[in-house]
């Protein structure tokens, strides 16, 4: 008997749903060796100001006007980052989306809800960390970041990180993770480890808006952060 088209379709959208968790893990760029790239270490660039910046408001001053890609063209806010100037933790996603446009800062979307309730369920609230992203600015359609983005809008983050100091980093998500440590390797592979980035240790777990998708990535998601406490409290002893 042929199957039914209700079959059908319910074959069709749990591929579609197989094939999207395969790009949350995986994804489709590939990064070059890290010591044949040109550029991806951010470039001194000492004829301009931020360079210089001593504070988190002067790098956000000095920075916000950006026009270096052509998202600065279509942006309506620029989103820099929000949060304890001294966090011990950063947390860094990929860009901001709609909502963050709109607002002028990061994780305020429904990604942004759920991230509140991870933070605090580590004992933690939104206003002792710091939370940015790679890109200050909305790609259009919420497509994802091209690597010329990210090349181009990564030292400000290097300062970001520079002048907040902070002993961990969480990176959230595939994109944001295979690009910081210049790999290939599949989140899943990255999960579970503490990596080094710019002098502090970094945890990759799920984008919260992969989570939003998948929820039954909320349990390994949870385990990442309990791995990051008990580090996190015993950095502190
Ligand atoms: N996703 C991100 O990576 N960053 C945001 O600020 C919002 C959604």
């Amino acid at each position: 008997m042929p199957p039914s088209s209700k079959e059908v379709l319910d074959t069709i959208n749990s591929a579609e749903r197989y094939l999207k968790e395969q790009l949350d893990l995986f994804g489709n760029v590939l990064h070059a060796d890290a010591s044949r790239r040109s550029g991806t270490a951010p470039q001194p660039m000492p004829g301009e100001p931020w360079v210089a910046s001593q504070t988190l408001d002067d790098l956000n001053r000095d920075i916000c006007t950006c026009l270096k890609c052509p998202l600065g063209q279509t942006r309506t806010k620029f989103v820099f980052g929000v949060g304890n100037p001294k966090a011990g933790v950063m947390f860094i996603g990929e860009a901001p989306g709609a909502d963050e446009d709109a607002k002028g800062e990061p994780f305020v979307g429904r990604a942004g809800q759920l991230l509140n309730k991870i933070i605090e369920a580590v004992e933690l609230r939104r206003e002792e960390v710091y939370i940015c992203n790679i890109l200050k600015c909305r790609p259009p359609n919420n497509r994802d970041p091209q690597p010329s983005e990210m090349e181009t809008c990564t030292p400000y983050l290097a300062k970001q990180i520079e002048l907040v100091g902070p002993k961990f980093i969480i990176c959230l998500g595939r994109i944001s993770a295979q690009w910081l440590l210049q790999t290939n390797a599949s989140l899943t592979s990255l999960r579970g480890k503490v990596h080094e980035y710019r002098g502090a240790r970094m945890i990759v777990t799920y984008h919260p808006a992969a989570l939003l998708r998948n929820p039954n990535w909320k349990r390994p998601a949870w385990d990442d952060m309990k791995m990051f406490k008990e580090l996190y409290d015993s950095s502190k002893t």
